[in-house]
C-alpha cells in the first residue's frame, strides 16, 4: 500500500540532509559546548553556526536566539519569563482564544498565580481583529501573545498591526510562529515582535529542539535554573545534535522557501478544490485567503472525524481531526469552537496539512480514496439517512 502523509502540522519528516548534519555530533563531536578542550570547542562552534542559521531565517541577530527543547518550552519561557521579570503589582496579558495549548495552558497557569488574562475572541474567519486586541489593552498590560498562523486552520494573524499597537504602548509582543517559520517569509522586524517561538520538527528538523527569539533589551527571567548556558537565558547542557539539526533545517527551509511555498500551495489547492468538487455537504473552515499554503481544514457533514481518520489511515492516508493533542478525547477542538462551529460540526472537521515532501501523486491518492470513505461513512450514519430522506 502506498502511504501518504498529510499531517505535517503535527510533525514533519526529518530531511536527509539534516540527519547527515547531525550524525557526527552523536558519534564523534560529542563534547559539552561549555568545555574548553577540543571536543567542547567543536560542539560550541557548531551551536554558534546553528544560531546564525536560525537567526538568518527570521532576520534576527544570532545573539537574540535562545535554544530550547521545542516550541512548547519557547512559549512557556516567553510568557512566564516576561511575567516573572516584571515587578508590577497588577499584571495583565492579552492573548487569543485560538492559541496552541502551549500558550493557552501557560496563560491559565499564570492566572492561578494572580495574573489577569484577556482571551480575545475570533469570528468565523479564524483571524483575530487588531481592534479587539486594542480594546483589550489596559495600562497594566505587560505582554500580548498572538500566534502567527493557527495550527488547525492555517489562518494567518495580523501581526504587523498588533505589533504597532504593542510598540506604541511599550508592551512586549510575543508570537508563536511554530507553524510559519520555514514555510513563509518571517521577519521579526517587519512583524514587530519582541519574542518569537519556533520548533525544529515542524520544519523537517528533529523533535525536542526549538528556539525562542528574544529581541535585544528584552528582560526575561529564565524558566530553568542551573548553569550559565545561553547567556543565562536557558540553563542546561545544550542539545548539540538537535541544535545542529535545527540550524541545518532552517538553512534548507530558507533555500527552499519560495519554490516549496509555491508548489505546496498548488498541491493544497488541488486537494481542497478536488474534495469540494467530489464531496457534497462539505465546507472549508476559516478564512480561505489569509491562510498558510500548507493547510486546509474541512468539515464533512454527517461524518464523525475519528472514524474518518481511521478509515483513511486503513487506506494509507494520514490526516487529523483538530489538533493532535486533542485527539483521543471527545472534547471538540477549542479552535473550532472559538470560530463558532457547533460541537457536531467541530467533530466532523478534518485537517490536511502538507509539507515539502508531498507530491502530486500523494494528492491523486487522497482524492481517489476520500470520496469513497465519506460515502461509506455517511451510508451508515442514521442522521445522514434522516436528513437526506426528509429533504426529498
Ligand atoms: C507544534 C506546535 C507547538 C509545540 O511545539 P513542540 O516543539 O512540539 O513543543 C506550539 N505551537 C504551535 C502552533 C504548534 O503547532
Amino acid at each position: 500500500m502506498r502511504r501518504v502523509y498529510l499531517d505535517n502540522n503535527a510533525t514533519t519528516a526529518l530531511a536527509p540532509e539534516v540527519f547527515e548534519a547531525m550524525k557526527p555530533f552523536w558519534l564523534e563531536d560529542y563534547g559539552n559546548a561549555s568545555s574548553i578542550h577540543w571536543y567542547g570547542q567543536r560542539a560550541k562552534a557548531a551551536v554558534e553556526t546553528a544560531r546564525e542559521q536560525v537567526a538568518k531565517l527570521i532576520q534576527a541577530r544570532p545573539s537574540e536566539i535562545v535554544f530550547t527543547s521545542g516550541g512548547t518550552e519557547a512559549d512557556n519561557a516567553a510568557l512566564v519569563g516576561i511575567l516573572e521579570a516584571a515587578h508590577a503589582e497588577n499584571k495583565h496579558i492579552v492573548t487569543t482564544a485560538i492559541e496552541h495549548h502551549a500558550v493557552l495552558h501557560t496563560a491559565q497557569a499564570l492566572e492561578k498565580k494572580g495574573v489577569a488574562v484577556t482571551y480575545v475572541r475570533v469570528g468565523a474567519s479564524g483571524i483575530v481583529d487588531p481592534a479587539d486586541v486594542e480594546r483589550a489593552l489596559r495600562p497594566e498590560t505587560l505582554l500580548i501573545s498572538v500566534m502567527h498562523a493557527n495550527n488547525e486552520l492555517g489562518t494567518l494573524q495580523p501581526l504587523e498591526e498588533i505589533g504597532r499597537l504593542a510598540r506604541e504602548r511599550d508592551i512586549y509582543f510575543h508570537t508563536d510562529a511554530v507553524q510559519t517559520v520555514g514555510k513563509i517569509p518571517v521577519n521579526v522586524e517587519k512583524l514587530g515582535v519582541d519574542l518569537l517561538s519556533l520548533s525544529a520538527h515542524k520544519l523537517h528538523g528533529p523533535k525536542g529542539v526549538g528556539a525562542l527569539y528574544v529581541r535585544k533589551g528584552t528582560i526575561l527571567r529564565s524558566l530553568l535554573h542551573g548553569g550559565h548556558h545561553e547567556r543565562d537565558r536557558r540553563a542546561g547542557t545544550e542539545n548539540v545534535p538537535g541544535i545542529v539539526g535545527l540550524g541545518r533545517a532552517a538553512e534548507l527551509a530558507g533555500a527552499h522557501l519560495e519554490e516549496a511555498g509555491r508548489r505546496i500551495l498548488a498541491l493544497r489547492d488541488r486537494l481542497e478544490e478536488g474534495i469540494l468538487r467530489a464531496v457534497p455537504l462539505c465546507a472549508v473552515n476559516g478564512d480561505r485567503a489569509r491562510r498558510l499554503p500548507t493547510t486546509t481544514n474541512l468539515r464533512f457533514d454527517y461524518i464523525e472525524g475519528e472514524g474518518f481518520v481511521i478509515a483513511m489511515d486503513l487506506r494509507g492516508v494520514a490526516c487529523a481531526t483538530g489538533a493532535a493533542c486533542s485527539s483521543g478525547s471527545l472534547e471538540p477542538s477549542h479552535v473550532l469552537s472559538a470560530i463558532g462551529l457547533r460541537p457536531e460540526q467541530a467533530r466532523s472537521s478534518i485537517r490536511f496539512s502538507l509539507g515539502r515532501f508531498n507530491t502530486d501523486e500523494d494528492i491523486d491518492v487522497a482524492l481517489e480514496i476520500l470520496p469513497k470513505v465519506v460515502e461509506r461513512l455517511r451510508a451508515v450514519s442514521p442522521h445522514y439517512k434522516t436528513a437526506v430522506t426528509s429533504e426529498k
